[in-house]
């Protein structure tokens, strides 16, 4: 007689991002499937699985977590330990207890895009939830942006108003269903409806939407309420309309995204690789920066000038019907006038949208919290984030050292997030924008204070900017006062943001390149080289200084920059031709900026990349006014990427000032004038002058390694968003010996600099003892 051996019992714990994405249905149907007995449950921010049966199925089990899990799950560690008992037969999903409230900042899922099994649900004419609009399972749809408090369940959300009809509540309750505990679920008969408001006329449900393409058809702009906000729509292959919504936006030239039907569509306008694909059809749904097609059907208007464009796939069902019905690709851009925050309220959308927007495509579905879409770039071969926001925030990141006390960490002032920093995580919250006003700085205030509430997290601690003028400094210094509050070196910011994200363990070397940020010497820094820790830093090496002519006018308008490096710099230009900028530029412009120079007056110095290549970009004809931060640089990228060939570098050098590595640019704007009156193209010089600022930070990072014996370069800052300074950068940094890391998660610009300004003042904290 054989022993029949006792059914076995394991604990299975699974981290990672495993809630609010239908994990615990899933784990329902494989575990039922293999007629496994159990239960799953949501526990803190992982998920706990107790499962009895025999060892065989158990494995099959687990290796199911890993390889078929949900599109949006991100499967972490999974610990398998012996339990007791076995469990009563059958396979339960237990639901979310008050006591479940993770510890860190788990369990605020980010919003997700349509899934493809709604998809195909969306567009079966059978199915009752054919045309629908608000179509959503446990694998996608509304999350941060519909919660109320957590944890997150439907009564706590933004769907409360609206119960549940028979239908939708039996998918609700049944484990086996991928509506299982979907808190936004929603059909026809129960969930939110569509409103048209265009003048006095209105509509509503199909006709609504049938109206508002018909709008958009016939050239109209309409204001769509996305997912975190209004969103303005206007048919992308329309000239006259993309100019109209530029003149009523107030956005001159800064590119706008454009949303397309699928990948094939995305590929008639731009080459499409696969890590870019990848990046397009993932369930966060960012836009991302494509190299453009040549002849694409785009209206010129859309990024002009550019050799690159921002393309997204549909978010929502709502986004997919209106691509479906206009078969025609579409501007998609935040609802907003120049630089407002993003409006997200009915009323208050009606009202400051009316004079850009022709009608109104809305629901009755609340908006509680502002998220812009998301913005990624493909270098080096990964996708990486220029703005982080729908799809990604406010996902949490591993902070290398754990914060004692709770911490804010307000970040900068253009592009601003902040970060909230607790036990080993730190939660990004959304891109905001620039902090350049009350409005700003109110929705700045208004997101926090909406962040802390959710988590329960009262900040003990501030970390901020030491930029005396920054709104979030402003901010930090009322909340509180030292020790309580930590001013972070801008650039050190930068720095530590790329290596926390990769983990780097002691010291290592920072390039941090970037338009402007307040040195500790209360200058104006933006080339820098630092020997870093996650608690302090070292200058080491910066670019040569230029003036600033009248500050701010200066980054505004590169022209000022170029006479600030021609004629007040800390190297003078050798003599040769006159350039042509001088043939350009007003007489009367050109006396009064040199006599600021001269006389010292309203000219701070800059030792800024950013500036500096604002400077050649107006030398080479480029660009001399920018119509949005940073486009003299960004045009000066395009061109570069124009020129065939590899470039040869221009003449630098390195000297010796006050202990520091500095790169004399003389030589290299000298001959950048010389070469160009003698006919060598724009776009060639563009070409060679990042070759040369390549081959001078690997010359001052070798130099640093040698000295101090620390080979690991974190290279950060808004200039690292460039591809050629990025790929060149790591590929030259790789070749000489070093190991050179970019961030990925955060922006190398100044969207991540609150994740920086976190890490180091948990650090700091941890460093007090
Ligand atoms: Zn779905
Ligand atoms: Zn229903």
């Amino acid at each position: 007689m054989t022993a029949v051996r006792a059914p076995q019992a394991w604990s299975v714990r699974v981290r990672g991002t495993v809630q609010g994405v239908g994990f615990r249905p899933f784990v329902h149907r494989v575990a039922t499937g293999l007629r496994l007995d159990g239960e799953v449950r949501n526990v803190g921010g992982e998920v706990l699985i107790r499962v009895g049966g025999p060892e065989q199925a158990v494995a099959r089990l687990i290796e199911a977590l890993r390889a078929q899990a949900p599109a949006a799950a991100r499967i972490g560690e999974i610990t398998v330990t012996p339990d007791g008992a076995a469990p009563p037969p059958g396979f339960r999903v237990v639901a979310s207890a008050d006591t479940d409230l993770p510890q860190g900042f788990a369990g605020l899922p980010a919003d997700l895009a349509i899934c493809g099994d709604c998809l195909d649900e969306l567009f079966s004419p059978a199915d009752r939830r054919y045309r629908y609009p608000f179509i959503n399972c446990t694998a996608c749809g509304p999350r941060a942006t519909i919660i109320d408090s957590l944890p997150y369940d439907r009564q706590r959300t933004a769907m409360a108003g609206f119960p549940l009809c028979p239908r939708c509540a039996a998918e609700y309750r049944d484990p086996a269903d991928r509506r299982f505990h979907a808190e936004p679920v929603a059909c026809p008969a129960c969930g939110p409806r569509l409103t048209w408001r265009a003048g006095g006329r209105t509509a509503t449900g199909e006709q609504a939407l049938t109206v508002a393409a018909a709008a958009i058809a016939v050239g109209r702009i309409i204001a769509v309420k996305g997912l975190g906000g209004y969103q303005l729509v206007c048919d992308a292959t329309n000239a006259a309309v993309v100019d109209r919504l530029r003149r009523r936006k107030l956005r001159p030239r800064k590119p706008f995204a454009v949303m397309v039907a699928d990948l094939a569509a995305a590929r008639a306008l731009a080459r499409v690789d696969p890590a870019a694909a990848a990046a397009l059809g993932g369930p966060e749904r960012p836009i991302v920066l494509l190299p453009a097609r040549l002849g694409g059907a785009l209206a010129p208007s859309v990024a002009r000038g550019l050799d690159r464009i921002g393309l997204f796939l549909p978010t929502t069902a709502l986004h997919h019907l209106l691509l479906h019905d206009l078969g025609r690709p579409l501007v998609v851009t935040s609802g907003n006038r120049a630089d407002e925050p993003i409006a997200i309220d009915d009323a208050e959308a009606a009202d400051r949208l009316a004079g850009i927007a022709d009608g109104f495509l809305g629901h009755d579905r609340p908006i509680r919290a502002r998220y812009d879409d998301s913005v990624v770039q493909v270098v080096a071969g990964s996708a990486r984030l220029v703005r982080r926001a729908r799809g990604y925030a406010p996902g949490a990141l591993t902070l290398p050292v754990p914060a004692r006390k709770p911490i804010l960490a307000v970040g900068a002032q253009l592009k601003n997030t902040f970060a909230l920093a607790r036990a080993g995580q730190a939660l990004i919250g959304p891109h905001g924008g620039d902090l350049a006003d009350a409005d700003s700085l109110a929705a700045f205030e208004a997101t926090v204070a909406q962040l802390c509430r959710l988590h329960r997290c009262e900040p003990e601690v501030y970390a901020h900017d030491l930029h005396p003028d920054y709104l979030s400094t402003g901010y930090a210094q009322r909340m509180a006062t030292p020790p309580r509050r930590v001013g972070v070196q801008h650039h050190h910011a930068h720095v530590v943001s790329c290596a926390a994200e990769h983990g780097v363990d002691g010291p290592f070397l920072g390039v941090a390149y970037d338009g402007l940020g307040f040195g500790d010497d209360g200058r104006f820094w933006g080339g820098e080289l630092l020997l870093s820790t996650y608690t302090g830093f070292r200058r080491l090496g910066r670019f040569g200084t230029a003036p600033l002519p009248g500050g701010q006018a200066a980054v505004r308008r590169p022209a000022r920059m170029a006479l600030g490096y021609l004629y007040g710099g800390e190297f003078p230009v050798p003599p040769g031709p006159v350039p042509a900028l001088l043939h350009r530029m007003p007489a009367a412009e050109q006396a009064l900026i040199r006599r600021m120079i001269e006389r010292g007056v309203h000219c701070p110095p800059a030792s800024s990349a950013g500036r500096f290549l604002d400077a050649a970009a107006s030398l080479l004809g480029v660009r001399d006014d920018a119509g949005y931060e940073g486009e003299a640089a960004i045009l000066l990228e395009a061109a570069a990427h124009r020129a065939g060939g590899r470039p040869e570098p221009l003449p630098w050098r390195i000297t010796r000032i006050g202990g520091l590595w500095v790169y004399d640019w003389s030589g290299t704007l000298g001959a950048l004038l010389e070469r160009g009156a003698a006919g060598e193209s724009a776009d060639d010089l563009a070409a060679a002058i990042h070759r040369t600022v390549i081959e001078v930070t690997v010359a001052l990072c070798t130099r640093a390694a040698e000295r101090t014996g620390v080979r690991t370069v974190c290279l950060s800052g808004g200039c690292l968003q460039n591809r050629i300074l990025a790929t060149g950068l790591s590929d030259a940094l790789s070749a000489a010996g070093l190991t050179a890391l970019l961030n990925r998660q955060v922006p190398a610009g100044d969207g991540g600099i609150s994740y920086g300004q976190a890490v180091i003042a948990a650090a700091r904290l941890a460093g007090d003892g």
